[in-house]
């Protein structure tokens, strides 16, 4: 990585060559976001890092500006958002939450995102972010939701018979495939949905 300065503000360069954000008053700003976008970034870094390792899941929805709106805990592999809604907490927010076992967003968090119309979901864990939108111009008509879950539960199913198959001819373990197949069912989905998805590795 390196970096300069260039007319008071701090520019830093990757390996890869590009830019990727500039530092301003003490705040770095990744190119090409908004303030407040770079504020959410800000708080979701801070709040992710907290509970990346944690055995229970912690759940945070953070508001557009950056603003924790609710927080919550759990068990090891759910957090309840029950008093969230009820607070209508969800609508065009964020929601992240860490996993525990490093698996990728479940059905659960996306049926949420969708339900409640969420801006974006994240989940993280030590190795691992996972952040999913909701599909472009989804127009959240019963027709369209139905459309979505057939396709995921056909998706889910050939997904599963390939690992199945991968398991019985020695070629994965039954914990590898069980970490993996919601990120292969993502993957998929935001191609047929044009959804933003992308797992990150904490290394890059
Ligand atoms: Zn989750």
């Amino acid at each position: 990585m390196g970096i300069y300065a260039v007319e008071g503000r701090l520019l830093v360069k990757r390996d890869d060559g590009k830019i990727h954000w500039v530092t301003i008053n003490g705040k770095h700003i990744p190119i090409g976001m908004s303030r407040s976008e770079a504020k959410v970034r800000t708080t979701l870094r801070k709040l992710e890092d907290k509970i990346r390792s944690k055995k229970v899941e912690h759940g945070y929805i953070v508001g557009v500006n950056g603003k924790v709106l609710w927080k919550g805990s759990g068990k090891s592999n759910f957090v309840g958002i029950e008093n969230a809604i009820e607070r209508n907490l969800l609508k065009g927010n964020i929601f992240t939450h860490n996993h525990p076992r490093g698996m990728s967003l479940s059905g659960h968090d996306v049926n949420n995102m969708i339900n409640h119309r969420m801006r974006f979901v994240r989940a993280v864990s030590k190795s691992f972010d996972y952040e999913i939108h909701p599909p472009k111009s989804f127009d959240y008509s019963e027709k369209s939701i139905n459309e979505f879950w057939n396709l995921y539960w056909d998706i889910r199913e050939e997904e599963e018979d390939k690992l199945l198959g991968l398991i019985i001819a020695g070629k994965t373990s039954a914990e590898k495939a069980d970490a993996e197949i919601d990120h292969l069912v993502w993957e998929r989905m935001s191609n047929e949905f044009d959804m933003r998805y992308r797992r990150k590795s904490r290394n890059e």
